[in-house]
């Protein structure tokens, strides 16, 4: 202890908070899907029991009250810096009404001299079509989450086993029809890499119906159960191995960003 207060003091912290450019709240722990290769899922022994939870906005409050004390303080050093909120889940869709409590209370009463507040969210777009207004109204930044085609995709299931795919791409369709400028300018795409898809088709899947490069995670390897070591073996693919089986690698590796 005595160690670490020599090389980490109180104001060290509080610099670092002041300055941060990224609050991320997990909204929910709960989903509508249940993806076969999710963080969360079958695979995993690493993680909480997921208990349909959702956070409190009072918990969110605090935070944001505590940081903006902090950043209208003598030691705010960055005016105007860009702070990201961000929603993660789950599915953070699941929780709007602590989207918008956070949203509003951001945009009115936080105080936008010192901050300029984006928001984002990380979405599997099942409740798109009920939503996007209120995201396209308040700007956010959208990633979805989509593996290529429907083959692709085959991993992204709801509970009852039934693909997801259909559903997530009238959602982003429709989302592309109503607003063009707001899918042009703020939404991406995240895919997992697994054995039902490659580097190449979720570039081209990508580029060739919305003109746009995702990016591309791995799964995760750690943590996994013994029993279901071979499976995920099986469903396992090296991101840089991927690539470099594409036709067209050089072109991809000079767009892509990579994520393992
Ligand atoms: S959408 Fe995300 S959180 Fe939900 S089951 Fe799939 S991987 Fe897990």
């Amino acid at each position: 202890m005595k160690m670490i207060k020599k090389y980490i003091q109180a104001k060290d912290i509080e610099y670092s908070l002041v300055n941060t450019p990224q609050i991320t709240f997990e909204v929910t722990d709960a989903c509508n899907l249940k993806c076969t290769y999710c963080g969360y899922g079958e695979f995993y022994s690493d993680y909480d029991t997921r208990e349909n939870k959702i956070l409190p906005v009072k918990k969110a409050m605090l935070l944001l009250n505590y940081l903006n004390n902090l950043w209208n303080s003598a030691q705010n050093t960055s005016l105007k810096k860009e702070v990201y909120i961000s929603f993660y889940g789950g599915e953070p869709l699941m929780n709007m009404q602590f989207i918008r409590q956070v949203v509003d209370f951001v945009e009115n009463e936080l105080e936008q001299q010192v901050r300029k507040f984006s928001f984002s969210m990380t979405t599997n777009a099942i409740l798109l079509h009920k939503y996007m207004d209120y995201l396209v109204k308040h700007d956010f930044n959208l990633l979805i989450s989509l593996d290529g085609n429907r083959d692709n995709t085959a991993y992204r299931i709801d509970k009852n086993g039934n693909p997801a795919f259909d559903r997530i791409i009238r959602n982003v369709n429709l989302l592309k029809d109503i607003y063009p400028n707001y899918f042009l300018k703020k939404v991406n795409f995240n895919a997992v890499l697994h054995n039902k898809n490659s580097v190449e088709e979720i570039y081209t899947f990508f580029k060739s119906n919305y003109n746009k490069i995702p990016s591309v995670g791995e799964l995760n390897n750690t943590g996994i159960r013994p029993e279901k070591q071979g499976e995920f073996n099986r469903a396992y693919r090296n991101s840089t191995e991927s690539l470099y089986q594409s036709e067209n690698y050089s072109e991809i590796e000079k767009n892509m960003a990579l994520r393992s």
